[in-house]
């Protein structure tokens, strides 16, 4: 077992030559902190009971052989915990993070189930791949040949960029082309950073980078290079769009000012966070401080307006859901969170109205739950005569997001999509109708998961390299 960190810290101060400058006094202290991480991240792999039915594993979208890197770790074998973890996923360290583990792996684990509390799976991955990266324990990758083949991927987000990682490994010329001027996707732009720090994204944007893989940004396809344009420079394309249609609020004074999207509020607060200028965060536009602050939608993006906005300073923030907290589709460890922050919920409340420009309250009706709908789902029902109005001057709108039509957006009417406008592909491969083209991430199942994203961009590079092989086996017979 290991050290108490204080004690060692004591022995090693002992120890220590006369002279040290600050930085090795910290490279110490970093150890002796590092020690006392395992201890922490060994006691609680420990707890997992090897139960030999590892729903954990099953309810991961990745398959993560969780049992097997728990009891590595739990006995001290560390770099072999990477090992086993970076098999399955491309960015543990990312998973760990920001994951909503209380709906997949943690929520099925048995020890949970039982009423003891979960094995904190996500911690131990996010502390094993950390620990990695600061040991050197991340190789760069290196493809054992180049190929001849190239792969343009549209969009930078977890799915292109774990495609991207695959292929590259494999000796593929890979592109990947996006319209922000950073990587990342909704890991940089997306996602606060009080959940997921931008150096742990950029790390691996940089990691692509010294492989190979080229980034194109601030290209917009269809409109500073045409779909048939990339498609003619490259082999095969993957399609990563992710889904950015805002949905809208509805109601007299909608249009207000002061009444503003999710993603261009977090955008403008990431950004600001990476040290750019951002004009509408520095007049106020985009920005909660010293504000009222109504927050509308109940899911992930609205936990993190509420968060975010908690850390602007705003003076108050509330967050309007039109059904209660058992039906709502965010994280319930991410509600708790904001509840401890401040965030107040206001459970059964739908916006009918706008006041002032700009605007200065929300007009809502009360809700209450009706009967079930085709899902399953109970139906909000508005209550009659219950309006009344909630003080606002920053209304944030976080009703979810839809595909942009890419057929229209690219001049492309053979591109299938669903008649919700996400790309329709074949299951495991992610191939579209289209030659050569596929499809992954949020653009084929709707707006969803980071480790889905990572799941369908790993299948599909992998059915692209199976092509790219059957079609050189053609060539040689
Ligand atoms: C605010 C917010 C918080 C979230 N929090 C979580 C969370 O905590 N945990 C979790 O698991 N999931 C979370 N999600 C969901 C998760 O971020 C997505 O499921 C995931 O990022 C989808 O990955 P993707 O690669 O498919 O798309 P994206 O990450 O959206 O990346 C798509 C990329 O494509 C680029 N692009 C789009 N169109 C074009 C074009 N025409 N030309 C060039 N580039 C283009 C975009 O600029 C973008 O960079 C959150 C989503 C949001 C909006
Ligand atoms: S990838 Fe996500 S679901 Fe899978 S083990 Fe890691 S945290 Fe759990």
């Amino acid at each position: 077992m290991a050290k108490q960190p204080m004690l060692k810290f004591v022995d090693v101060a002992r120890d220590m030559p006369v002279k040290r400058t600050a930085d090795e006094r910290n490279k110490d202290f970093d150890e002796i902190y590092a020690e006392y991480a395992d201890a922490k991240a060994a006691e609680q792999a420990s707890r997992c009971s090897q139960c030999g039915v590892p729903y954990c594993q099953s309810h991961c979208p990745l398959h993560n052989n969780i049992p097997d890197w728990l009891l590595m770790t739990a006995t001290g074998r560390l770099e072999e915990a990477y090992q086993i973890s970076q098999a399955t996923n491309t960015f543990p360290e990312i998973c760990g993070r920001i994951c909503p583990q209380d709906r997949l792996c943690e929520g099925n684990c048995v020890i949970e189930q039982s009423g003891h509390g979960t094995v904190t799976i996500g911690s131990v991955e996010k502390y094993i791949t950390d620990t990695a990266w600061e040991r050197g324990w991340v190789k760069e990758i290196v493809p054992f040949a180049e190929r001849g083949e190239s792969v343009g991927i549209i969009g930078a987000g977890p799915a292109g960029l774990a495609a991207a990682d695959v292929l590259r490994r494999a000796g593929v010329q890979v592109a990947v082309y996006d319209r922000n001027d950073r990587a990342g996707g909704l890991l940089t732009y997306g996602i606060p950073g009080f959940k997921l720090e931008k150096d742990v994204v950029m790390r691996r944007v940089e990691q692509l980078e010294r492989a190979g893989v080229k980034f194109v940004l601030n290209c917009n396809i269809g409109e500073d290079l045409s779909f048939q344009a990339l498609r003619g420079q490259h082999d095969a394309v993957l399609i990563a769009t992710g889904v950015y249609k805002t949905r809208d609020l509805k109601g007299p004074g909608a249009g207000a000012t002061g009444i503003v999207a999710a993603l261009d509020y977090l955008t403008a607060s990431n950004k600001v966070s990476f040290g750019d200028e951002v004009a509408e965060y520095d007049n106020g536009t985009l920005n909660a401080a010293g504000k009222k602050v109504v927050v509308i939608g109940g899911g992930d993006t609205a936990m993190d307006c509420v968060r975010t906005a908690i850390r602007q300073g705003a003076t108050s923030v509330k967050c309007l859901y039109r059904r209660d907290r058992h039906n709502m589709p965010g994280s319930q460890r991410e509600v708790a969170n904001a509840e401890e922050e401040g965030v107040t919920f206001v459970w059964l409340t739908n916006p009918k109205a706008f006041s002032g420009e700009p605007v200065s309250g929300v007009v809502v009706q009360r809700m209450k739950l009706g009967d079930p709908d085709s899902s399953g789902r109970q139906s909000p029902v508005p209550v009659e005569g219950s309006e009344y109005t909630e003080d606002a001057d920053l209304v944030i709108k976080a009703l979810g997001f839809e595909p942009e039509d890419l057929p229209a957006a690219w001049s492309e009417p053979e591109l299938p999509v669903s008649r919700w406008g996400t790309v329709q592909v074949e299951f495991n491969s992610g191939a579209t109708r289209l030659a050569d083209v596929y499809a992954a991430g949020d653009i084929v199942r709707g707006a969803s998961l980071v480790v889905w994203a990572i799941k369908d961009g790993r299948d599909s590079a992998t059915a692209i390299l199976k092509s790219f092989d059957a079609a050189r086996e053609i060539a040689a017979e």
